[in-house]
């Protein structure tokens, strides 16, 4: 087991041996693949598992570090023969090329022979649902769909046709602006990968392009989040950024108008183990 202080506390330098373009399509941001060889010392990096990066502009002061932490799924690790070192393999997507100031666009920008200090491992933040009937809710709020990656991948592993079903929904402001369809054109701009692309579609069920019986807006995406967060067994994944998810909570409880059912529905999820979420600050 790696002591969590070490993981947060002590990073561990690691230089990047390969760089390659995954995806560069006009009008979307590229998804580059990192390899960073580092020397492990005693701590176990492994495929699903997140390591983390400290965003520009975040202190090295171990008080404030890990509000600055951004996490990265590890797709891959390979041991270096005849030496003590590993190659770690992450895939990095820049949201924002344009204005890229943040940890995705300075990952980006890293060349060949560069050094990066790595964080971590920490354990992948989502679990799917035992079998394959319980009700999905992805919500990425203010991140896109990205730290659902792993997710996805996991419960096309499993070889099982999604019985139960998956609603994804994402957006900047509450993360419910956006009704995720993993679309090749209207999703363009979190296009990640093919293996991704495919992991996506095998966990959309006919449910998740049926789930709005209207256009779509957020008010009727609320709709369809509370009509499914009342039927049978459901588990409710959230990433992303903490004011974006309070912001959620806020529309939700207004939303529903009556004082505390929000609340109470959400707490009875998290209580079941059924509500997992991973949140910046
Ligand atoms: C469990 C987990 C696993 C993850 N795995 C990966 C991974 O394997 N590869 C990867 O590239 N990223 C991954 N991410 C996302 C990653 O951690 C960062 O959130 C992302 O790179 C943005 O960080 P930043 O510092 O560049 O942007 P920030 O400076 O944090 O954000 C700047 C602005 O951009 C917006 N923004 C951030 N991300 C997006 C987005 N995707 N779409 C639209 N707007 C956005 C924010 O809302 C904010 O307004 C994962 C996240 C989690 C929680």
């Amino acid at each position: 087991m790696n002591k969590p202080d070490a993981a947060v506390e002590d990073p561990i330098v690691a230089r990047v041996v390969h760089k390659s373009v995954v995806v560069d399509q006009a009008g979307t941001g590229r998804v580059v693949k990192l390899m960073l060889n580092l020397t492990p010392q005693g701590r176990s990096f492994a495929a699903g598992s997140d390591v983390a990066f400290l965003a520009p502009g975040y202190a090295m002061d171990s008080s404030t570090i890990a509000a600055g932490l951004r996490r990265y799924t590890v797709e891959s690790v390979g041991a270096v023969p005849f030496e003590d070192s590993i190659d770690v393999t992450i895939f990095v997507r820049d949201h924002d090329p344009v204005n890229g100031v943040g940890m995705a666009h300075h990952l980006i920008d890293l060349a060949k022979g560069d050094t990066v200090a790595v964080y971590g491992p920490f354990a992948y933040p989502f679990y799917p649902p035992m079998g394959s009937r319980s009700n999905m809710v992805l919500i990425g709020a203010g991140c896109g769909m990205v730290p659902f990656r792993w997710l996805a991948h996991k419960v096309q592993a499993r070889k099982l046709d999604w019985m139960g079903k998956v609603l994804m929904l994402e957006g900047p402001q509450t993360g419910l602006e956006h009704l995720y369809l993993n679309d090749p054109d209207q999703d363009q701009d979190q296009y990640f990968d093919t293996a991704t692309y495919r992991a996506f579609e095998a966990l959309k069920t006919r449910y998740s392009a049926t789930a709005l019986d209207r256009r779509e807006s957020t008010v009727a995406n609320m709709d369809a989040l509370w009509r499914l967060m009342g039927q049978g067994s459901v588990f409710v994944y959230l990433a992303g950024y903490r004011a974006v998810a309070e912001a959620m909570d806020e529309a939700m409880a207004r939303h529903l108008r009556l004082p505390g059912r929000w609340q109470e529905a959400r707490s009875a999820l998290v209580k079941a183990g059924h509500w997992l979420e991973f949140l910046y600050d």
